[in-house]
């Protein structure tokens, strides 16, 4: 499979729990900034940060999680 095929199966889109308030948080998720990815995101809900985890499996399917800053 092409690395194109592969990009279009990945999963463009992501849910964490916000490590502050639980709140269940939808993100786009960008597959061309690698298999594995780490940043900041202020939570939309509680405005307190989180450490956004992406990782995307060989399928492309997405694994998101948060920890508290
Ligand atoms: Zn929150």
């Amino acid at each position: 499979m092409s690395i194109c095929a592969i990009m279009q199966l990945m999963e463009t889109e992501g849910v964490y729990f916000c490590d502050a308030c639980g709140e269940e948080i939808v993100i786009p998720l960008d597959p061309s900034q690698g298999a594995s990815q780490e940043y900041v995101e202020d939570c939309p809900v509680c405005c307190r940060p989180n450490v956004v985890h992406v990782e995307f499996d060989e399928e492309g399917e997405a694994s998101v999680w948060a920890v508290g800053e």
